[in-house]
């Protein structure tokens, strides 16, 4: 069989026809969501430090407004490219509206393999990108945060250039900063804590001990890392881990701290871990592997019609954006594997910037308990509100969850006057 090449804009669009069907809308009440509301290209020269001049391609792209101001993360990577932008900057628009945060979703991102840079490449790379989108971002117009290869570090140089723009200090212009320069506490754990709180209630709602199960997590970055420190640190056995360069395995239960201190390094990777009581394996082969639980948490497109078929575990939580192609979903359903979506259980990092904005507009700083407790109230009532929606519809947890997001977004857009006069 011939492979199709995989587009995230096209996946996007299959699936929100697909849930706009099953809520009985005409084309034109969920057209405008196929598009992105605007859409910017940047070039961005950088002087390298060896003298040279590179120019790099850069994205921000703006999906949809209806319920706020546009909010996503910025990804660095080699392989970014504006219809990976343009799927993720809906993601977020759906995202924002299934855990109902007063927002609109965008996405942005940079052509670049951050690890050939040096520090100070990139710190120039990330300024001068910031003054190329500098006219669509701010705090009521559009909020970035980190994602793929950014980090604090990076939102908090483009922070200081946005403001050195305005003249004055704008915290609010982005979320994920160092605690230290108005960041949320919590934040960057926010989005691993969000996806074992909704593993946690999906498996107690199946009937199955979260103790008792097995769990491999693809991705040992930020959203990976964390997820697989907090099962850890809650006595439950991660098997399996991965990155990039591949992965280890130990059916006992592996020593995640120990991981996570090598991989502190930022020049190292799993290939180069080496323990006797764990075996390497590929990244093929911990999809595949024999676990209970599978989190995806790298990039898009790994569980795809090749390797659907051979997926060992029974219930697959998308820490990831977009993991999951729409043929392999569709062969996941048929074997009665439980998907829990993206846009429901990696929404914890949105969820905590929105608690970051709201302590800048208010010029306040919550403390943990407070950051965590209330990210897990809005994790409960979404995961109830999708849990519902596909119960009703007898349908799958993605469709549920794209249910729901499009009716709370196209519901907003008629209030606002419909979607020809749409904002
Ligand atoms: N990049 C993260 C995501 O994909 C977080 C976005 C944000 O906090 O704005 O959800």
């Amino acid at each position: 069989m011939e492979t199709k090449a995989y587009n995230p804009y096209k996946n996007m669009i299959a699936v929100l026809e697909e849930a706009a069907g099953k809520l009985g809308l005409k084309p034109e009440e969920y057209e405008t969501l196929k598009y992105p509301e605007r859409e910017l290209t940047v070039s961005i020269p950088v002087k390298m430090d060896d003298g040279t001049l590179k120019v790099f391609e850069g994205y921000r792209v703006q999906h949809n407004s209806a319920r706020g101001p546009y909010k996503g993360g910025i990804r660095y990577h080699q392989n970014a490219n504006p219809d990976e932008v343009k799927a993720l900057a809906a993601w977020m628009s759906f995202k924002c509206a299934v855990v109902n945060i007063p927002y609109g979703g965008a996405k942005g991102g940079i052509k670049v393999d951050p690890s050939k840079l040096s520090r100070d490449e990139l710190i120039r790379l990330t300024r001068r990108y910031t003054t190329r989108i500098l006219p669509l971002i701010g705090p009521d117009q559009d909020i970035p945060a980190p994602d793929v290869n950014t980090n604090g570090e990076v939102m908090g140089w483009i922070m200081d250039t946005y403001s050195m723009f305005k003249g004055h200090s704008v915290p609010g212009v982005v979320t994920g900063k160092p605690v230290e320069i108005g960041g949320s506490i919590g934040r960057s754990e926010a989005t691993g804590r969000g996806v074992t709180i909704i593993t946690e209630k999906c498996l107690t709602d199946l009937g199955m001990d979260p103790q008792k199960q097995t769990y491999a997590v693809q991705g040992m970055g930020n959203v990976g890392g964390t997820a697989a420190k907090i099962l850890y640190d809650e006595g439950k056995k991660v098997i399996a881990v991965s990155d990039w360069s591949g992965g280890v395995m130990n059916r006992e239960g592996l020593d995640i701290p120990k991981i996570l201190e090598f991989l502190s390094d930022r020049n190292r990777c799993l290939k180069d871990y080496e323990v006797e009581d764990a075996v390497h394996i590929t990244n093929e082969e911990l999809l595949t592997c024999n676990c209970d639980v599978l989190i995806p948490a790298a990039l898009e497109n790994q569980i795809t019609e090749e390797n659907a078929g051979a997926i060992q575990a029974k219930v697959i939580v998308e820490a990831a954006n977009g993991p999951t192609t729409v043929e392999a979903d569709k062969i996941l359903e048929k074997r009665g594997i439980l998907v829990v979506p993206d846009i429901l259980a990696n929404a914890g990092g949105v969820v905590v910037s929105y608690f970051e904005w709201v302590q800048n507009i208010q010029s306040m700083a919550w403390d943990l308990e407070e950051v965590n407790n209330t990210l897990k109230k809005i994790m409960m009532k979404a995961y109830k509100d999708v849990r519902e929606m596909s119960r009703e519809k007898d349908t799958t947890m993605r469709m549920g969850a794209y249910m729901v997001a499009i009716d709370r977004i196209t519901t907003a857009g008629k209030m606002r006057g419909g979607p020809i006069s749409m904002a």
